[in-house]
């Protein structure tokens, strides 16, 4: 769809008694929401725990099949299933809600921390990464289909299980169904002041090791070449780039070398963290990087760069994202609150979606954060008008 039928679709749309209405809606099913969110978190589904996930999946399956959804579960043998729903309007615009259900807790954590309301503020395992986020885009669903409400031409509504690591199975199924979408919703929290994501740098992650040769430190060390003093003497040379373009960050996060003390250590190995706004900029501090690697000062010590496979590309902030992101202002605007759309460092399943070229906007869900610490948090108040925004998103575009 172009930005002038975007922009064409949003004036016509039927708000604001559409997205109030949704919001009254949501509001008043809110102790539901809040039962079944408590439910939901209280199942552990790590993303290498495959029964909770499993679970989950089949819970999103059941739910969106009585909203009138062609649900599927996609059955993963090593990993946890994923959930796939698809419904059919009559309108022309066809969109993707990307959501996952896999949280970064172990077993048990679920049971030892149960969802706790405080004032407005919702505490627990994965209430805002994300099964809140999920959630929020059921009802607001559920709230168009109360209203007997199908004038879109397609939702379809992926939850992968997979995002928090870096071994993804999902990427072609999310290639997949983002195909032919005129918009893509992410659904990661909206940021703590209530932002929005338009775009968001890529990530790429890489281990550099060190060979060298051990020796006794003591009796005979000239017979040693020391893998940690090569790879310290990297570790400079590599950070050196930081910031060499306009938003590129490189963090050395981990490292580990050495068996002994009265060792000299015949192995170490460091792990970097590299974020970018263009793919080039990455292409071109890999290539800085590897001339980088010729000049030793041990010479004798061998270097290697292992590239992970889970890089992501930037989202760029596209025209489509813009037009996108004007529309969630309207609906935002209509609602009763503006909503900013910003640029993060983070990355999510949005890079990816993006990547394939399509508009995207994330951090549909509602506001909160703290993610993958015990304090993570959902705040109440937002639960319905993030709903209803995204209720809007579904109509404008769809439409
Ligand atoms: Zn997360």
């Amino acid at each position: 769809m172009s930005i002038q039928s975007f922009v064409a679709a949003s004036s016509l749309l039927p708000m604001p008694s559409l997205v109030t209405s949704i919001k009254a809606y949501v509001q008043q099913h809110l102790a539901r929401y809040i039962e079944e969110l408590s439910y939901l978190c209280a199942i552990d589904s790590g993303t290498y725990y495959k029964p909770g996930l499993d679970e989950i999946a089949l819970y999103l399956f059941s739910r969106a099949r009585d909203l009138g959804m062609d649900a599927t579960i996609i059955e993963n043998e090593n990993w946890g299933n994923d959930f796939y729903g698809a419904m059919h309007g009559s309108g022309k615009g066809k969109i993707l809600l990307l959501g996952h259900i896999d949280t970064v807790y172990p077993v048990g954590v679920a049971a030892a921390r149960p969802v706790r309301i405080e004032g407005d503020t919702i505490y627990g395992p994965g209430v805002i990464d994300m099964k809140g986020c999920v959630l929020s885009a059921l009802y607001a669903i559920e709230a168009l289909m109360s209203m007997n409400y199908r004038s879109f031409g397609e939702i379809r509504f992926l939850c992968v299980s997979d995002e928090e690591i870096s071994d993804r199975h999902s990427k072609e199924t999310m290639q997949k169904v983002s195909e032919g979408c005129d918009g893509i919703f992410v659904l990661e929290a909206a940021r703590a002041n209530g932002d929005i994501v338009s775009a968001r740098k890529g990530g790429s992650w890489y281990t550099l090791k060190a060979h060298g040769h051990s020796a006794h430190a003591g009796v005979e060390p000239e017979k040693g070449r020391n893998a940690i003093l090569e790879l310290a003497h990297q570790v400079l040379q590599f950070q050196s780039l930081n910031g060499w373009r306009h938003g590129l960050s490189i963090n050395p996060g981990i490292i580990s070398g050495g068996t002994a003390v009265n060792v000299v250590p015949d192995y170490a190995e460091v792990s970097f963290d590299m974020r970018f706004l263009n793919t080039i900029d990455k292409i071109e501090t890999e290539k800085l990087w590897r001339q980088m690697m010729e000049v030793r000062r041990i010479v004798d010590v061998k270097l290697e760069l292992e590239i992970q496979p889970d890089n992501r590309d930037p989202m760029v902030c596209t025209e489509g994202n813009l037009a996108l992101a004007r529309i969630a202002q309207q609906i935002a605007n209509e609602l009763g609150f503006s909503v900013n759309h910003a640029f993060t460092g983070g990355v999510s399943d949005a890079n990816y979606v993006s990547s394939f070229g399509h508009a995207a906007l994330d951090g549909l869900g509602p506001i909160g954060g703290l993610d993958h610490s015990p304090d993570e948090y959902m705040v109440m108040s937002s639960i319905a008008p993030r709903a209803a925004l995204l209720g809007g998103l579904l109509a404008a575009v769809g439409a």
